[in-house]
């Protein structure tokens, strides 16, 4: 499993590393520093040796010569006052030993040995030994390493502390509103615009300004084009209701004659049957098939013979009650007719009319065709009890009659 990253402001990262820097930076120079005294320190050390034996040593062979104790001590004194000298022993050759300074610091391996000789020539007279203070190379140290860390820290701690406010001031606070912008905005918030505080800059633009600029273009365009889109599903919304509606008028109409279909018969008849019983009222059905339709064909050719289809349909449909009576194609050259609140007596003469008027008509199908055609009709009307294929069947068995009984005509019951 691996953990997600934590947020740290770029800020705050900033100042650390400038932090890190800058201690890094007075390490240096404190190293170096450290190193140059040191090289003076030895320098010192050295000038003080070639003044001790350039001007104490004689002086030391001329009072050990002469045998003056007292002024072997005082050189002893004035060698050991050098804040450089640790320690001083002098060794007389007698065997007598004068010593000065810190008896602690006695070194004898690391001592700077030097003959003492005797005035007038001969073997030396004595010999000096010396051993460096530490404690003043330590204390020169110390003083500088005090002087630097004061004086570089203060100015770099100065320092750090103004870039922490300035990248705070100049790109935390920005980009932290920004980023809290950012991880708000939500598709309805896209109007509110971006807010930062800044310090004035005298018409002086920066990359923030830049992105926060860019933020409201991209606001604006993400708008426009959810707008478009909120435009664009309502216009295609539209459209696929149209298409739907269209469809459903397509799979309910039959495409030759422009009446409904069968499948429409089955939809739209039980809830005529089941209301004409809810409410008690009267429902009649017809049903028609053209006399000899077959031999049209047979004569004329299948497109004559839909010629005469449309026109039955047409003639038919032009009669009925509009928006209340209604005609489908049950198949071939038979359909429905669908008499609403009708009574039998009534549709029975519904039945004739239409009948006749069909056999009135003449059928121009070209200028060197005409036709007439007769029908036969089966009406009935609904019966407690009944359902639609009840219906649609009696009326079926009673135009059977009528085709039985000569054809051109109706044949009706109960
Ligand atoms: P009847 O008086 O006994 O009804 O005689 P008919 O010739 O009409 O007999 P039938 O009902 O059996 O014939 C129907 C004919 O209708 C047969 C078929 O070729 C024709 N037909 C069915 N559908 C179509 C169609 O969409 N277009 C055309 N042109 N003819 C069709
Ligand atoms: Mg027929
Ligand atoms: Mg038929």
């Amino acid at each position: 499993m691996t953990d997600s990253p934590k947020f740290r402001p770029i800020a705050a990262r900033l100042i650390h590393r400038t932090v890190l820097l800058s201690v890094l930076c007075v390490l240096v120079v404190l190293a170096l520093q450290t190193a140059m005294l040191w090289q003076q320190h030895r320098q010192r050390l050295a000038e003080v040796l070639g003044t001790v034996g350039s001007t104490h040593v004689p002086l030391l062979g001329v009072a050990l010569w002469d045998i003056e104790p007292n002024a072997v001590a005082l050189q002893v004194r004035a060698i050991a006052d050098w804040p450089e000298i640790g320690h001083v022993r002098v060794r007389a050759a007698t065997g007598q030993v004068f010593e000065g300074g810190d008896t602690a610091l006695i070194d004898a391996a690391h001592a700077l040995v030097m003959d003492i000789p005797a005035p007038r020539g001969g073997p030396p007279v004595g010999r000096l030994e010396l051993v460096a203070d530490p404690a003043h190379l330590r204390a020169v140290v110390g003083r500088n390493a005090l002087q630097v860390l004061l004086g570089y820290g203060v100015l770099v701690t100065a320092l750090c502390v103004l870039i922490a406010v300035m990248l705070r001031r100049e790109l935390q606070t920005p980009l932290e509103s920004m980023a809290r912008f950012a991880s708000e905005l939500t598709p309805e918030q896209l109007t509110t615009p971006l807010q930062i505080v800044r310090s004035s800059r005298r018409n002086r633009l920066d990359e923030i300004d830049v992105l926060a600029d860019g933020f409201g273009k991209l606001q604006a365009g993400l708008r426009g084009h959810i707008d478009n889109l909120d435009g664009l599903v309502a216009e295609r919304t539209e459209q696929l209701e149209q298409l739907v509606a269209e469809i459903h008028r397509l799979s309910m109409t039959d495409a030759l004659t422009g009446t409904y279909n069968r499948r429409s018969i089955d939809e739209r008849l039980p809830s005529e049957v089941e209301r004409a019983h809810r409410y008690g009222r009267e429902l009649s059905v017809l049903f028609v098939d053209l006399d000899h339709f077959k031999q049209i064909n047979d004569a004329h050719g299948h497109p004559v013979g839909d010629v005469v289809l449309r026109h039955m349909a047409a003639s038919v449909r032009e009669q009925l009650r509009s928006g209340v009576d209604w005609i489908a194609r049950y198949g071939g050259e038979e359909f429905v007719v669908v008499l609403p609140e009708t009574p039998l007596a009534s549709a029975v003469a519904t039945a004739e009319r239409l009948r006749e008027r069909l056999a009135a008509d003449v059928i121009e199908v070209n200028a060197d065709l005409r036709l007439r055609i007769t029908s036969s009709w089966g009406v009935t009307c609904c019966r407690p009890g009944d359902d639609s294929g009840a219906l649609v069947a009696r009326a079926d068995t009673l135009l059977y009659e009528a085709k039985l009984g000569g054809r051109n005509r109706v044949a009706f019951s109960a």
